[in-house]
This record gives C-alpha cells, structure tokens and sequence, in this order.
C-alpha cells in the first residue's frame, strides 16, 4: 500500500503541472508560500498562558512574581492536557494558509505548515509516542473529501519519525462550526462528549493531538477526556495557530 506522504508528493507535483503553485496568502505565482508572506507570519511569542499558550494581555501577566502565568479559563479549571503549543498567532497570512487548506482543497499546504509544526516540537523537546489528529465526523469529513488536521499529522509524522494513531478518537457526534459558538462556555458545551477512544492500545503512552487552529482549547480538552479515561499516560495538544 503506497504511503500517505508519496500520495501527497505525487499529488502535488501532479497539481504543479495543471496549476502552477501561487501563494496561497497573496497569489503571487511561484511558491505555494512567498518569501512575503513567509517573513508576515506573526510568532506566538510572551506573554501567553503557560498551560494552553492563549495569547495574554498585558495587564494579565503583570505581576512580575507570575514567572507562569495562567489564562483566567487555565486559573479557573485546569483542562485535561498537560499543554497547548502553537507557532504562530491566527492572523494574516497563517490564517489565509489554514482556511485555504480547511475550506479550499489546498491539501498541498499541510506540507508547509507541518514544517513549523515539526520546528516547533523539536524546540519544545517533547517526544511523543503517537500523534492523534483531532478528527472530524464522518458526515464532514466525507463532504469536504478530507481532514486537515490528519493532513498535517501525517506531514508531521514523516517529518518527525513519530506514529500516527489513526483510531485513538472517533468523533461520535458532529458539532456545529465552532465560528457559531458565541462563547468559550458554549464552545465546551458543543464539543464535551463529541469524541470516543475505543482503541485500547493508548493505554500508557503519551499522545500529541493535532490540529490547524486552537481557539478556546474545547476541541483539543474534549478530545482529552476519553483518551486519559482510556488510560493514556499524557495528552498534550500542537496547532498551526492560536
Ligand atoms: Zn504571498
Ligand atoms: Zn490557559
């Protein structure tokens, strides 16, 4: 069976014959990424929560004494992830490259973005077991034709040698774009319950969920609950963008 990541390579090269990469940011013809738009994507950079990386105000991390300051939703209860890692902040050119990749069929892109995925874990010294994406329902996952997240988890699992469990969570119930939740309240109600592990292989090890975007953190908590209640050792989550 040929592997995921020579399907995408050949994939792509196909798609250079017939279109001509541009930038998916700016349509600069050339690159799927230019140099422009690269040198535009913002680091998630301090101060930000030590727990989920939820970028902070200033005001929040004040207090110079707070070496790890939490955001209030961290403060107030703890999600169920050891922590949240993202590269960069959900904004320009990041979130142009992660809707064309969710909404636009421009799979080729997981490839680009799994880079920084991949630079990021090796900064952070974290070597987990398996990675799991965060998957989407069958019903979606069979209208868009694919799931991002699964992209780029095996872009990343090429890149860093880390296995993929592709049966660590089945999403059991569709939840509604998170874009309609008003809040981060209704965000965790939408999604608590929504994911089940049935694969008893987790047990003990340590598993790095992965997914384009984390807004709330509800997706990647609710992911989290059955596979700790399934005996994983650790969860911790690594997004595009937060
Ligand atoms: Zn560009
Ligand atoms: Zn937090």
């Amino acid at each position: 069976m040929v592997s995921y990541g020579v399907a995408r390579r050949a994939y792509g090269s196909l798609l250079d014959l017939v279109f001509p990469p541009q930038c998916a940011a700016c349509g600069a013809g050339g690159a799927w990424l230019c140099a422009a738009c690269s040198a535009r994507f913002r680091r998630l950079e301090p101060p930000f929560c030590a727990r989920c990386t939820q970028p902070l105000l200033l005001a929040e991390s004040a207090a110079p004494e707070t070496s790890a300051p939490l955001c209030a939703r961290c403060a107030r209860a703890p999600l169920a992830l050891e922590s949240i890692s993202a590269p960069f902040l959900m904004e320009g050119p990041v979130r142009e490259m992660v809707h064309r990749l969710k909404y636009d069929g421009w799979r080729v892109l997981a490839g680009i973005l799994a880079k920084a995925l991949a630079e990021s874990l090796a900064r952070s010294g974290q070597r987990p077991d398996v990675l799991a994406p965060v998957p989407l329902h069958l019903s979606r996952e069979r209208e868009r034709g694919y799931n991002q997240a699964s992209l780029l988890a095996h872009e990343l699992s090429n890149l860093a040698r880390i296995p993929v469990a592709r049966r660590a969570l089945l999403r059991v119930r569709p939840t509604p774009p998170q874009v309609d939740a008003p809040n981060a309240a209704a965000r965790e109600a939408a999604v608590a319950g929504a994911f089940r592990c049935n694969d008893p292989t987790m047990r003990g090890r340590s598993v790095m969920l992965v997914d384009d975007v984390c807004t709330t953190g509800a997706t990647l908590n609710a992911c989290a609950v059955p596979l700790l209640a399934a005996g994983v050792a650790e969860v911790r989550g690594l997004v595009v963008a937060r």
